[in-house]
């Protein structure tokens, strides 16, 4: 039955967030499509048997340090070196700041950096709604199986925290981010997707094929960084928060949550799953009905709200450059001597 609310509240439309939204997930996703076909053509340089004697510094330059995002195991190494040791990883410097951004948006502003930012999630979001337009729906998982899988993502965040955190001496962190494999674990990545092995092909087309059918089946049961974000997004004084005397109980906030919260049932989101998108405040049609607040109903207007995460994570990011904590101190001789058995090198 169709709600009829025109009497009964002042009526708004903020679908424009949606589209900022996009703008900003789709525009890093397209950066580093580019910025990963210049770090294949850097890779192919060094591959190749005859290298020719070229500017070294041009060819350095031309290796996009971005890459280094897709890091995130190194840069959880690197953050508890610079937090015990005070050194700051010098050979992917980069993978540790985006790393700092993502954390300091959890802090402050949800898990931003997976609603906004990551081009995983800008994936899956596609996956998703691909599969609703040819199924006409998303499925659901079975509210305890659900659970158990929501589990295996802290399972994954808890083991890296225990083998690196707990475990591992800074000085074998310092020793393994010294070291030929760390030098070029950005090339083994680019060589995971580029040379994928059948076991590997096999599992993301699992992936795919559940993500076409389950909303964000990476992000929601499997992914380790998203869990560690989604925990310290609890100390996030932002909240989306409703207000049970505008509310008309349309459900248009539930229906459309990618994280599957009941948002119209709640007066203030506080799950580790919220990735902050505001996909439900756009989609709330009465005025002053759902917000993003701080705690005493302080509400945020949407755009601050964009503002704020693209100004975090592209400020981190300038402050991370401006200190020169953003460009690879690995050589060129080193590159040279190190990418062209790549392929043989295995892990310390
Ligand atoms: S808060 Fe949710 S249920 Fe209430 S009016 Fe907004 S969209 Fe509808
Ligand atoms: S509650 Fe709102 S902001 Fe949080 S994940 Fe759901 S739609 Fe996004």
């Amino acid at each position: 039955m169709e709600i009829s609310y025109d009497i009964y509240v002042e009526k708004i439309d903020r679908s424009y967030i949606r589209y900022i939204r996009y703008a900003v997930q789709w525009s890093v996703f397209l950066f580093l499509i580019y910025a990963g076909y210049k770090f294949y053509l850097f890779v192919e340089y060094f591959s190749a048997s005859d290298i020719s004697s070229v500017n070294a510094e041009s060819i350095l330059l031309s290796r996009p340090p971005s890459v280094e995002g897709f890091l995130p195991i190194g840069a959880l190494m690197s953050f508890k070196l610079w937090i015990s040791e005070g050194i700051f990883d010098r050979i992917h410097p980069a993978g540790l700041v985006i790393f700092l951004a993502a954390i300091l948006m959890a802090l402050i502003l949800k898990k931003g950096f997976c609603g906004w930012i990551c081009p995983v999630g800008a994936l899956s979001d596609i996956i998703w709604k691909l599969g609703r337009k040819i199924s006409g729906r998303n499925f659901r998982i079975h509210r305890y199986a659900d659970y158990t899988l929501r589990s295996l993502k802290y399972i994954l965040m808890l083991f890296f925290i225990y083998v690196i955190v707990v475990k591992m001496p800074p000085s074998a962190i310092l020793q393994f981010l010294e070291g030929d494999y760390y030098k070029i674990a950005d090339v083994k990545m680019l060589y995971f997707f580029t040379e994928m092995t059948k076991v590997t092909f096999i599992t993301l087309l699992i992936l795919f094929l559940l993500s076409i059918f389950y909303k964000n089946f990476w992000c929601r049961y499997l992914c380790p960084y998203g869990a560690l974000l989604g925990l310290i997004s609890l100390c996030s004084p932002l909240k989306i928060t409703r207000n049970e005397d505008a509310c008309i109980h349309c459900e248009k906030c539930t229906d459309n949550c990618p994280s599957l919260l009941p948002v119209e049932k709640k007066n203030r989101i506080r799950s580790p799953e919220c990735t902050g998108c505001l996909t439900c405040v756009s989609h709330c049609p009465s005025r002053g009905a759902l917000d993003i607040a701080l705690p005493r109903k302080i509400t945020l207007k949407p755009l601050i709200f964009a503002v704020m995460i693209v100004t975090l994570f592209f400020g981190t990011i300038g402050i991370g450059k401006i200190a020169g904590k953003w460009k690879s101190a690995v050589t060129y001789e080193e590159y040279k001597r190190i990418i062209p058995q790549a392929k043989l090198l295995e892990h310390p």
